[in-house]
């Protein structure tokens, strides 16, 4: 659990009192310091009246009698809140997006939506995302993770990944998804990667035991989504460190059988700023290639590759870092950025991905400059395994 949370102020906003009793009481356990319920709109304009402090979090459903959700949002943000807001229910994707977008408009920020059964993971990733997204940046995440905290985790099987969708920007289909790493504390609850990412990376055979423990998850959990007919591109984050043990290749080779997983549909993300390295890295990449794993080149823009350089490393996608992507569609600057970023990674024949796309202006800008992926709040946040069939269900239909 974040410390941080007991400062925050949520308002659960739903017809039905269960639903109420239930976020509520997950808030309550992800140590929210004040939750307040409304049954409708009008009782939630009374809650913000009457609290002192500004509502940070909005839990609202949008089928309500009386005055419902999206005119709950508008009278809300008349009362200058700005808070980060949460859906309830199985809205379809689509009325998502038309409420983002107004929401965005009046000075709200959509977290996300949460799906019955409510699930307190569900509850604890949009809280972590308000954290990412709303609340004032700060140096350090608040919780950080000891070396053998870390290796705890990871003996007892308390590492657990976490995936988030990418679309295809062409016909809007799910194209697969990015396996993200989190750690379960016996206290704490679900902790992101930023509090343990560093400490992992400080010896090698932790990040090796972390990045093997990542792979081994998300590769499993591909083959089960391909037995039951989902066919998902999966990408998991490498650490160039984890890459000095010259037997990974072997290792992914034997993950991906076992599960019977295409090598085509695997890729390794490493950062720019890591794969400028060595000729060793070249060395073992190669190896990756020569078996038909993808490879991609995360956060670009971030870590000043030399162009004579890229070109020689056997990469197939590039991935635009998310500090060029959000908030592009405002500010031409970033545009031009965008512009070179994406023309050069097509001259190179590589997919382009957007990363970190939270706004609608900004995806339509994207499609405009010929991205081919995009990644980012705006189509999902991080989710379980056991959600992902459901939202590419949903995404599908939406598409169609
Ligand atoms: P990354 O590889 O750049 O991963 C994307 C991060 O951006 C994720 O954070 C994701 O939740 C966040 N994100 C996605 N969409 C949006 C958006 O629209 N807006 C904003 N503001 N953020 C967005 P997360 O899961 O906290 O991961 C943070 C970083 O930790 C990752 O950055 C990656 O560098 C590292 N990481 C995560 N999993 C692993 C892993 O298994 N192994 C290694 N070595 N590193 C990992
Ligand atoms: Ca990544
Ligand atoms: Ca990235």
């Amino acid at each position: 659990m974040d410390k941080r949370n007991a400062a925050l102020t949520a308002l659960v906003v739903d017809d039905s009192r269960t639903i109420r009793e239930l976020v509520s009481a997950m808030l309550e356990a992800q140590g929210i310091g004040c939750v307040e319920q409304a049954e409708d709109g009008v009782s939630a304009f009374r809650a913000i009246d009457r609290l002192e402090k500004p509502v940070d979090l909005l839990f609202c459903d949008l089928a309500m009698p009386g005055v419902d959700g999206v005119e709950t949002l508008r009278g809300l943000a008349a009362r200058n809140i700005q808070a980060g807001v949460v859906l309830l229910s199985g809205v379809d994707p689509k009325l998502i997006k038309t409420v983002a977008d107004m929401a965005e408009q009046l000075g709200l920020r959509v977290l996300g939506s949460v799906a019955k059964p409510f699930r307190e993971e569900q509850i604890a990733e949009v809280v972590a995302q308000y954290h990412r997204i709303c609340a004032p940046k700060r140096g350090r995440p608040a919780l950080t993770i000891t070396g053998p905290e870390l290796d705890a985790a990871i003996d007892d099987n308390r590492i657990e990944v976490f995936y988030q969708p990418k679309v295809r920007v062409a016909d809007s289909q799910v194209a697969g998804v990015e396996a993200l790493v989190r750690m379960r504390h016996p206290a704490y609850g679900l902790i992101q990667p930023d509090a343990f990412i560093d400490i992992a990376e400080e010896t090698s055979k932790r990040i090796t035991r972390l990045t093997l423990a990542v792979l081994g998850k998300a590769i499993a959990q591909a083959g089960e989504w391909r037995r039951s007919g989902l066919d998902l591109g999966l990408a998991v984050n490498v650490s160039t460190q984890a890459l000095r043990r010259l037997d990974l290749p072997d290792m992914v080779e034997d993950m991906a059988s076992k599960a019977g997983v295409d090598h085509t549909s695997i890729t390794m993300e490493l950062t720019e700023s890591q794969v400028m390295g060595t000729a060793e890295i070249l060395h073992i990449l190669s190896r990756f290639r020569l078996r038909n794993f993808k490879l991609s080149i995360d956060d670009f823009g971030t870590g000043h590759s030399s162009l004579a350089r890229l070109r020689r490393l056997p990469f197939t996608e590039l991935k635009i870092d998310r500090s060029f992507v959000d908030g592009a569609s405002e500010d031409a600057d970033l545009q031009s950025i965008l512009t070179s970023s994406i023309e050069l990674g097509k001259r190179l024949r590589m997919t382009v991905v957007a990363e970190g796309v939270e706004r609608w202006a900004d995806w339509r800008l994207l499609e405009r400059l010929g991205v081919d992926q995009i990644q980012g709040y705006i189509a999902s946040l991080p989710i379980a395994a056991s959600d992902i069939p459901g939202f590419v269900k949903r995404w599908t239909e939406r598409a169609a």
